[in-house]
């Protein structure tokens, strides 16, 4: 089932959650709502479930108008950071229970349940504890099962918010990759709600960047990550070093580099800012060009994929972070507080009038 939902606003007394949302979930997509603590990302999700409505704008599931249709109606699943599953039930019983709860015409025969709940174990990978209590489980576990009791009932739509937030770094990790094979034999329209980047690049289809109750951006984890259309995404995903510099008749100076910017012929001199990943950072001992800038190493941190650098430039005593692959860290052989020149590549700049 589609999703789309038409310039949503919703205010908590004064306080605007959310302002104009727009977006549109594809039948069989997973989306990934990203963004930090409080940019509106479970009002949005309890507005799609019928948990709250929305002041003005309208919610509408496969092109039709949902905004008002009860939350029962809705066929929603929901997966929360602390689901709580019954305590005094088995695994199998948790997952039983939305199916036993049915009303009478509509509720399977104990056989069918029986079936039903078994093939939903299998699916979350847990047939061998049906029978053990939520006590008896891991966190990575209870979540699993509080999937599968979500699924039951087979919904429409599956809501996850921030479904793996309250379990260690490894068990996360392992639960977001089993959630992308998972969605990928199930096919159900799913948002799910984090502020963790690397989960949403991860794990979803595409990628909705919230802030202050606004979509900053949504595109693929690819568009997101490598074409950040504002500074505010350029930071929330992933590291990244800014250089300052100003714009002037049509292009950009950041320090000796000059960048075309043909769309600012109008502007005379305003302050810019160039944003660079510290991949695009190329370091040398020997300066290549006038265009590079004069740093010195702060702090190398050799072990992993990628060497990290902490650098310091001469000029405005800033930091610099870079990163090189082992092969070009084993070759420069750099130490800490050598003098380098960098030079950064691939700069996006952003004019101001947007502050961060
Ligand atoms: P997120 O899930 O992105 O952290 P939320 O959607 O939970 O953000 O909340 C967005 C903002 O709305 C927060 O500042 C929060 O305090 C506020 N808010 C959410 N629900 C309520 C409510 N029922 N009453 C008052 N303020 C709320
Ligand atoms: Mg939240």
């Amino acid at each position: 089932m589609s999703i789309e939902i038409r310039s949503v606003s919703k205010q908590f007394g004064s306080f605007n959650a959310l302002r104009e949302v727009s977006l549109t979930v594809p039948s069989g997509e997973l989306v990934a709502l990203l963004g930090p603590s409080g940019s509106g990302k479970t009002t949005l999700l309890r507005i799609i479930a019928g948990l709250e409505s929305p002041d003005r704008g309208s919610i509408l599931f496969n092109g039709r108008e949902a905004t008002d249709r009860h939350v029962r109606e809705r066929q929603v699943g929901f997966v929360f950071q602390h689901y709580a599953l019954f305590r005094h039930m088995t695994v199998f019983e948790n997952v039983a229970f939305g199916l036993r709860v049915k009303p009478r015409g509509s509720r399977p025969s104990k056989g069918e349940i029986r079936e039903k709940v078994e093939g939903l174990l299998k699916l979350v990978q847990l047939e061998s504890l049906a029978g053990r209590y939520p006590a008896q489980l891991s966190g990575g576990q209870r979540q699993r099962v509080a999937l599968a009791r979500a699924l039951a009932v087979e919904p429409q739509v599956l809501l996850l918010d921030e479904p793996f937030g309250a379990l260690d770094a490894k068990v996360r990790l392992e639960l977001r990759r089993w959630l992308r094979r998972l969605h990928d034999e199930i096919h159900v329209t799913s948002v799910f709600v984090t502020h963790d980047q690397e989960e949403a690049l991860e794990v979803a289809d595409r990628v909705v960047v919230m802030n202050e109750g606004r979509i900053e951006q949504q595109g693929t984890p690819e568009e997101v990550y490598d074409r950040p259309s504002n500074p505010f995404v350029y930071n929330f995903l992933g590291n990244v070093n800014l250089f300052h510099g100003r714009v002037h008749a049509g292009a950009a100076r950041i320090g000796e580099i000059s960048i075309d910017l043909p769309e600012y012929r109008a502007t005379e001199n305003s302050p810019a800012v160039a944003y660079v990943r510290p991949y695009d950072i190329e370091i040398s001992r020997i300066r290549q060009n006038p265009e590079e800038i004069e740093a010195e190493v702060r702090h190398i941190q050799g072990a992993g994929a990628v060497a990290r650098l902490e650098l310091e430039r001469l000029d405005t005593s800033e930091p610099v972070e870079a990163e090189l692959t082992r092969e070009r860290h084993r070759e420069l052989g750099l130490r800490q507080g050598e003098k380098v020149f960098i030079r950064p590549r691939n700069l996006r700049v952003f004019v101001e009038d947007y502050q961060i």
